[in-house]
């Protein structure tokens, strides 16, 4: 058997070969900046999949998505931003294989729960803090995607007491308070001149006053959109991954406090919050998992 991963980021496409025990060889990357994303795509499945016969291909995407249409259609990828039937392109290519596609926090979530801090977990929360906030849900050791795939938007909480406008077109969600980028915004206007969330750790960390009340302030939104989703769906661990979430003490010191405020319920007792141990690209693992388990014919996921 051979199984491919596809991985459609905000910013990259990535592709790479996978083995049975999720392990990813060949990957190659794309930026996504292009008039034919399917092309960059294509080029890049070809390439990877060489001369073998490929049975099995998993597909994780930026969402929103259509997964019962096969439909991608990500906010931050214009020219697909009205729906792109990605699974049936990528049937043609390889006409054979057996495609799965899901939103990448579920495949955030599958990575996680087979090789990272969720395994042997049933209920349970990955996400990601980096430019954005997302993530994924292990319910009843299965991941819930709901009813068009876009189970998961964690980063579309509310949380209270801010108006922040978000990417979506809503408000005060906590990807709007608490993702790097918005960090960032909210730290420069309050007069800090940095442009990173990397530079804000850093600064935060040498005791810079307005980096550290950012960090603050996305910490507490964090902890206090994860107190309201563990409450939600009776879990017990959660992992964060992403490069905003290596900001040390300054975001997790607020984000426990928070958690220790919000997470009452005696069902929460146990809740642990921890950062996650994968590496970048735990969407293209997870969109393996899909491509093995598709293989394999283990029907333990969902999508
Ligand atoms: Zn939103």
């Amino acid at each position: 058997m051979t199984a491919l991963a596809l991985d459609i980021g905000a910013t990259k496409f990535a592709a790479g070969l996978v083995d049975p025990d999720y392990t990813l060889r060949g990957v190659r990357r794309s930026a996504t900046d292009s008039d034919d994303p399917w092309a960059v795509c294509r080029e890049l499945l070809l390439a990877v999949a060489g001369d073998i016969p490929v049975t099995a291909v998993g597909i994780g995407s930026a969402g929103p998505v259509d997964v019962p249409a096969g439909v991608t259609r990500p906010l931050n990828l214009p020219r697909w931003r009205d729906g792109f039937a990605i699974v049936a392109h990528v049937q043609t290519l390889f006409p054979g294989a057996a495609v799965r596609f899901a939103i990448d926090g579920a495949c955030l979530v599958l990575a996680e729960h087979r090789v990272g801090g969720l395994r042997g977990v049933d209920n349970g929360l990955a996400l990601t803090v980096s430019s954005g906030v997302g993530g994924g849900i292990i319910a009843d050791g299965r991941v819930l995607t709901g009813r068009t795939g876009n189970g998961g938007h964690i980063g579309h909480i509310v949380v209270p007491g801010d108006d922040t406008p978000c990417s979506c077109g809503g408000f005060g969600c906590v990807e709007a308070v608490a993702g790097g980028m918005s960090t960032v915004r909210w730290a420069r206007a309050q007069g800090w001149t940095g442009d990173t969330g990397a530079e804000l750790a850093a600064a935060a960390h040498q005791g810079d006053p307005v980096a550290t009340a950012a960090m603050a302030r996305a910490g507490t939104a964090l902890g206090q959109a994860i107190s309201s989703a563990a409450a939600l769906l009776d879990v017990d661990r959660v992992v964060i991954s992403g490069g905003f979430a290596h900001s040390g003490a300054p975001l997790w010191e607020p984000l426990r406090a928070a958690v220790a405020r919000h997470a009452r319920l005696e069902f929460l007792d146990g809740l642990t919050v921890e950062l996650s141990d994968l590496a970048d690209g735990a969407t293209l693992v997870g969109a393996g998992v899909l491509a093995v388990e598709a293989d394999s014919g283990n029907a333990r996921m969902a999508p």
